[in-house]
């Protein structure tokens, strides 16, 4: 997609700005992908199968297109801005994003995230095929396929909005107001809702797979401790507004 198209797009009025900032990315899933900018992007940029083959050359190339894109884009805005790119990147600046980076990676929550993350997949591992064929068998009724996609698609989701919560919170430090919702409230959330999901995925698989009980009510009893220790570290996020989902929009 080239500039021009990016901006004329950028600029229709039935876009929601920043919807895609607190979404879980599912958009065959989303209800708002007419209102996402990044909806249409992904579409043309990635509608050909060859080109959604990530091992595909051709991926790549449109990537790094993008890329240079955006970084024109972005020095040419920064120009009218008067902001000067060059100054944000000092040695000291990526210096303390680093060390905020490793403090945030070392932060119980992230690293709680992360374990359910890697549990999931040893879980799974050797139970797929058996899991969907069950599945296909019980097709009439509770949908166990869509259980395994949203426990899947979310798996290793948690843990990078937990993270990026957790970096917010550090950035965000004393300047950080409780009174009101802030952008790590806003990862916060995600995280909590594709927390909430899972949950409510696993009870689906629980339901069908009896004999794994001890280690599905261990699974759920871990997300649910993650669950209440995101709440407690994160009390405004419940309340965060995200654009497009938690407002009634009045151009709709
Ligand atoms: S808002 Fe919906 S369409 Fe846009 S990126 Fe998120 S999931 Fe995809």
């Amino acid at each position: 997609m080239n500039r021009e198209r990016l901006k004329k797009l950028a600029s229709e009025k039935r876009l929601i700005p920043g919807i895609y900032n607190y979404c879980d990315r599912w958009c065959e899933r989303c209800p708002q992908t007419s209102r996402c900018l990044n909806f249409p992007i992904s579409e043309e940029e990635f509608s050909d199968p060859e080109a959604q083959d990530i091992r595909n050359e051709a991926f790549w190339n449109k990537l790094s297109g993008i890329l240079g894109e955006t970084l024109e884009l972005l020095r040419k805005s920064a120009k009218e801005w008067g902001i000067e790119l060059e100054m944000l990147g000092s040695i000291d600046d990526i210096e303390n994003i680093k060390a905020k980076d490793v403090a945030a990676e070392n932060h119980l929550l992230c690293r709680a995230a992360k374990r359910y993350g890697e549990w999931v997949e040893d879980w799974f591992r050797g139970r797929e095929t058996l899991f969907f064929e069950t599945a296909a068998a019980a097709r009439e009724g509770v949908s166990l396929e869509e259980a395994i996609e949203v426990i899947r698609w979310h798996q290793y989701f948690i843990c990078a909005k937990v993270m990026r919560a957790i970096q917010g919170n550090i950035e965000e430090g004393e300047e950080r107001c409780d009174e009101f919702a802030s952008d790590s409230d806003g990862s916060a959330k995600i995280a909590l809702i594709a927390i909430d999901r899972s949950v409510a995925a696993w009870a689906v698989i629980q339901h069908y797979f009896t004999d794994c009980d001890k280690e599905m009510i261990h699974v759920i009893a871990f997300l649910d401790g993650l669950r209440q220790a995101v709440d407690e570290t994160f009390p405004n996020a419940r309340s965060f507004i995200r654009p497009g989902f938690d407002e009634i929009d009045p151009n709709r």
